[in-house]
């Protein structure tokens, strides 16, 4: 199914594929709701923002000869509606520094994200700072100093198994002495140790308010788009751990159906900041609703 989405569109089948001179049309009954609704859920939309989707859809229109472009039409305008509120940049504040806590399980991008944004904050002229808060994963520290490299941008690291928090707490004296716009706190992704990392990510924004109280200011959730519907249920779970404000899906690229992206903000509507399109340090991309939706439509 993911192969004939690509190929063809998420309509690929409902009509008949068959070169004529007109556009060939289909009644807008219950069967063909039906296999709406089917190849929606099959590009990762979810069960409910795809029943959801298809009534808007059918709304007015039921017995109406429709053709494959005046449907496609119909979904774009139904999935542009629904993503359109939550197409928004990350926003800059004049505090400064302005701490961005960055959480997401291991895998889905969060060191990358932190690095091809740091890169684009820097070339809009933005003093920027990581903290390498995920003290327990030597490899993510270092993947971290590559990345800061790369986009020119200093990376404050502590020992291995040194507390996130002192971190946190040192990179934010630095960032102020600094002058720095930004603080990016790269955090451990690791949920099968829910409990530790609930109170390892409490004590980071503990001490970061101990420095400042608005502190942080954004809390980026990092989501690997091909993971699908299980992105929702890191959503609520890391709503529970944190106070998520917003969202940077990875891995857009490639072969995720992206309509996972759909349900997300049908069901959260949380700002969706930036989309990851690939590994190299420009694959990072603002996040535009009906360009995304004319994407997943095909
Ligand atoms: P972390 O464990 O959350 O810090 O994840 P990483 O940033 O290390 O990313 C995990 C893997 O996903 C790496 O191999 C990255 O190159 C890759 N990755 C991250 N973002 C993207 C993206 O947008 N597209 C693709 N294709 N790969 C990505």
């Amino acid at each position: 199914p993911a192969a004939q989405v690509a190929r063809t569109g998420m309509l690929g089948r409902l009509f008949s594929s068959t070169p004529t001179i007109a556009e060939p049309r289909r009644e807008l009954d219950d069967v063909m709701l039906e296999e709406l609704e089917e190849m929606l859920i099959q590009a990762d939309m979810g069960v409910e923002t795809a029943l959801r989707v298809t009534a808007n859809i059918a709304e007015g229109r039921m017995g109406r000869r429709v053709s494959a472009t005046e449907l496609k039409e119909l979904l774009a305008d139904e999935i542009a509606r629904i993503m359109t509120p939550v197409a928004k940049p990350l926003p800059l504040y004049p505090k400064r520094p302005q701490v961005v806590l960055v959480v997401g399980v291991n895998g889905s991008g969060k060191t990358t994200t932190i690095g091809k944004l740091a890169s684009q904050f820097k070339a809009a002229g933005k003093n920027v700072v990581i903290a390498a808060g995920d003290t327990f994963r030597a490899a993510a520290v270092e993947q971290l100093q590559v990345w800061g490299r790369r986009a020119g941008v200093p990376v404050m690291t502590a020992p291995e198994g040194a507390d996130p928090a002192s971190l946190a707490f040192d990179a934010m004296i630095r960032a102020e002495a600094e002058g720095a716009d930004l603080l990016m706190i790269d955090t451990a992704g690791r949920l099968q140790n829910r409990q530790d990392l609930m109170e390892e990510l409490a004590k980071i924004v503990r001490v970061i308010r101990k420095k400042d109280p608005s502190a942080p200011h954004n809390t980026l959730l990092v989501l690997d788009a091909t993971t699908g519907q299980n992105a929702l249920s890191q959503v609520e779970t890391f709503q529970k751990l944190a106070d998520v404000s917003g969202l940077v899906m990875t891995k857009l690229d490639g072969t995720a159906r992206g309509g996972v992206l759909v349900a997300l903000a049908d069901r959260f509507g949380l700002p969706i900041h930036a989309i990851g399109v690939g590994e190299q340090i420009d694959d990072l991309d603002a996040f535009d609703a009906r360009e995304f939706a004319r994407a997943l439509v095909g």
